[in-house]
Parts: structure tokens; C-alpha cells; sequence
């Protein structure tokens, strides 16, 4: 557990404005055994394709082999939610010019791919339709992409795991045992790539394939509305796979469509260390005001790969992928370090605690007075001068727009010294229902 959770630590990002975001590669190793690198994001307009190793990254341990997660590879584009802002990613794998905007993250994925250690990739996509080997409907016919395991030939000569077809007739038997509806089922597409299809010959798959190392696309279908059964496929599916791989896990919960939809729902913490402040990204406001942030430097971590925060003229949306979870509307400042703990009365008992922390109360707190600070609770304006220190204040004594959640019951308080920012504690009034 210790591991899992320091790798994920990791995912610090420090971003200079106006560059592009990077993606995350998430290794999750035992030492031994086969490696499957799962590639997700290639197209940004995919959100199975993204939330699916996302969950792979946060809730999975690998006992045996080893697991290499690319959640989010062409990140600029899912935070748009456009395919391709610079054009199709998959078009890009055969050749590409050096000016590109896309070069450095498909020079740097296909090192990736052609890693020693990596015995097979799989490129995860959301597809249109439902493929089947005979044209049915509109829907369902030999041109549509989605529920299938793509392969570019039936196999590598060989190349371990190189019966490409083989194996996805097994994964596709495996996981059609218990479809969430009939017409889910999983089929097999082989695109006979090298004769037949010019432009899966520039894709990642068959970049893979020409240097002899297994690759599969994994495509969900888009006609399904629901994105929890579109990540619950993909995740049957890589299991499938790493099944195959002989790659040991175990994850925290049940593979059940209603489960998977309720952890896509946990947007995941976002820490921003100059603030001290880690956020639960599920229970915020849509937007926050007075939020302190430093004007030539944004540095943040998450739990969660898909998180970015976005500068956009004068505020700062914080991401989830394709989704925006808040604006937070900057108030610049200069920082200081020093202040490190709190004195206060939760509920007219006294405490110390550390800055950045949040603070459970029932009816009131009160922030004792620090020498030489300023203590401003974002959303009291009794006293107008701006200085809290020493105020006993309950949930009444505050403005409800200044809330930093949802349910309007957690605030800000923000430390000074003269006029730089020192850290916050927030504080929530629980609930007395
Ligand atoms: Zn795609």
C-alpha cells in the first residue's frame, strides 16, 4: 500500500504559464515478471479512454509483474475535451515533423513502447458504434469501432504474446461472461492493417507491431451515455489482459458498474503547497474567490493524474479531465514561511494545530491572537477592519457565497504578516441534521 500511495505522490507539477501539460507515467512494479503498459488519452474526446486508467493508477496493486500506466497522453487535448488540438495524435506514429506540437510526447511515448521491459501495449479509445464482423444496422456493422479489441494482423512471428488474434478472442471471451446488456458484447477487429489501412498504418498500435512488440486498441463504445459502463468495459478488459500477462493484482473494490461510477465521482485531493491547504475536489464550489496564489508560479500535486490547474486570464480552473471542477479566483500574494502552528478554541476548546489543516467544528471557533499577524476569516465582515483575531464566530456570523464547498459549511482562514500570506486553515461546520 505504502508504494502505491508514494507513487502517486509524485505527480507534483510545477508549470511555467503558457506551457503545454505533460502526461504521467505511473509504474507499479514487483520486480519480476511481465510488464503491460496501458496508454490512455491519445484522443482527448475519449473519456473511457482517460478515466478508466485513471482509476487503474489510484485503486490497483500489482503483487506480481508489472504494470506501467499512461493515463492521460495527450493531456492538452483531454482538458479540452477535443480530439486532437493539434490534429489526430494516432494519424502521427509513422512520421512527424519535428515542428509539430506533438512531436516530444510521440518521440517520448514510442521510447515508452519500446522499452525492454514492455512486453505489450494496449491504446485505449471510446468508439463509434458497435463493431460486428456483419453489417446489421447503422449501429452495429463492420465499420464501427466500438466494444472491440482492435489488432492490426492475426499475429507477430515470434514475438512473446505475439498471437495477437489469439488472445483477444480470449480477453473478448472473458469478458463477455457478464455484460451490463446483451448488445455490449465484444468483438474482435482486425484491421489487416499493413494491406488494407493507410491510416491505422500511422496509429500507435502498428507503430508497435512494425518493431515487433504486441499492441492491442481497446475501443468502448460511445453510444454508450453512461461513462461508468464505458470505464467498467475498459477495466474488465486490461484485467483480461493482464490475466493473460500472468500480472497479479488486486484493487479496493468491486468491478461493478454503480461502484466504478461512484469512484469517478471522487474527483481526488489537490494539495497547492504555498497555501499549506489540500482540497477535496469532489465537495467544491464551482467557484472560489480570494483563493491566494503566487503570480509567477503555480505548483500543485493531486492523488489524482487527470487534475491540472489551468490558468485562464484572471482565474484559474482547476480540472478533472475533461471536466471542470472550480474557478478559483486568485488573490496574489507575496509568501512567508514561518507560521507554523495554531492556536484556537474549537467549540471553546483550546488547541494547537498545524497551518494547512481542516478543522471539524459544531457551533464556533475562535482563532487565539498570533503576534504580529493579521487573521482574516474569508466571509466575516463584522468587524471590518479584516482582522479575526481572537472573534468567536459560528456559522451565522458568515457570508454562505464565500464558502469554499458545496454545501456551504467550510471557510477559509487566512494568515498575514503585514501584508503577506503566511497559510489558511479551513474550517467546517459539521452537519447537525
Ligand atoms: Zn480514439
Amino acid at each position: 500500500m505504502n508504494k502505491f500511495v508514494l507513487s502517486l505522490c509524485f505527480l507534483l507539477s510545477t508549470y511555467a504559464f503558457g506551457t503545454n501539460f505533460h502526461y504521467s507515467t505511473i509504474k507499479k512494479e514487483s520486480g519480476s515478471g511481465s510488464t503491460l503498459l496501458v496508454v490512455g488519452g491519445i484522443h482527448g474526446d475519449e473519456p473511457g479512454g482517460y478515466f478508466a486508467p485513471m482509476l487503474l493508477a489510484k485503486h490497483y496493486k500489482i503483487e506480481s509483474g508489472n504494470l506501467w500506466i499512461v493515463p492521460n497522453l495527450n493531456f492538452d487535448s483531454i482538458l479540452k475535451g477535443a480530439r486532437g488540438i493539434n490534429g489526430d495524435m494516432n494519424r502521427k506514429f509513422a512520421k512527424i515533423e519535428t515542428k509539430d506540437k506533438d512531436f516530444d510526447i510521440v518521440t517520448e511515448i514510442k521510447k515508452l513502447i519500446l522499452h525492454p521491459k514492455v512486453d505489450l501495449t494496449l491504446n485505449l479509445h471510446d468508439g463509434q458504434g458497435f463493431y460486428r464482423d456483419k453489417n446489421i444496422d447503422k449501429l452495429f456493422n463492420q465499420k464501427a469501432w466500438g466494444q472491440a479489441t482492435i489488432i492490426d494482423q492475426q499475429q507477430i512471428p515470434n514475438a512473446k504474446y505475439g498471437n495477437l488474434a489469439e488472445i483477444a478472442k480470449k480477453v473478448n471471451k472473458e469478458t463477455n461472461v457478464d455484460l451490463l446488456e446483451d448488445v455490449h458484447e465484444f468483438n474482435l477487429k482486425d484491421t489487416d492493417t499493413r494491406k488494407q489501412d493507410k491510416a491505422m498504418q500511422q496509429s500507435l498500435t502498428y507503430f508497435s507491431i512494425t518493431n515487433g512488440k504486441p499492441a492491442f486498441a481497446i475501443e468502448t463504445s460511445k453510444n454508450m451515455t453512461e461513462l461508468s459502463q464505458k470505464v467498467f468495459y475498459q477495466l474488465k478488459t486490461i484485467e483480461k489482459f493482464m490475466n493473460v500477462m500472468n500480472i497479479k493484482f488486486t484493487r479496493d473494490f468491486e468491478l461493478e458498474q454503480m461502484v466504478v461510477k461512484k469512484l469517478i465521482a471522487n474527483y481526488g485531493t489537490l494539495e497547492i503547497p504555498v497555501t499549506k491547504i489540500t482540497l477535496d475536489l469532489s465537495t467544491l464550489k464551482s467557484t472560489i474567490g480570494f483563493f491566494p496564489m503566487n503570480k509567477d508560479k503555480l505548483v500543485y500535486s493531486s492523488n489524482n493524474p487527470l487534475v491540472a490547474v489551468i490558468k485562464d486570464k484572471d482565474e484559474y480552473k482547476v480540472m478533472n479531465g475533461n471536466i471542470l471542477v472550480s474557478r478559483l479566483k486568485p488573490d496574489y500574494n507575496e509568501f512567508e514561511n514561518s507560521l507554523s502552528d495554531i492556536t484556537l478554541q474549537i467549540d471553546g476548546k483550546k488547541s494547537t494545530v498545524k497551518v494547512g489543516t481542516l478543522i471539524s467544528v459544531k457551533n464556533s471557533f475562535l482563532i487565539e491572537p498570533i503576534n504580529g499577524h493579521r487573521i482574516n476569516v474569508i466571509g466575516y465582515s463584522k468587524t471590518g477592519v479584516g482582522n479575526e483575531s481572537g472573534i468567536k464566530i459560528e456559522l451565522k456570523d458568515l457570508i454562505k457565497t464565500y464558502a469554499i464547498d458545496k454545501s456551504e459549511t467550510t471557510y477559509m482562514v487566512q494568515f498575514y504578516k503585514d501584508k503577506k500570506f503566511c497559510g489558511m486553515l479551513n474550517i467546517k461546520f459539521e452537519d447537525k441534521k
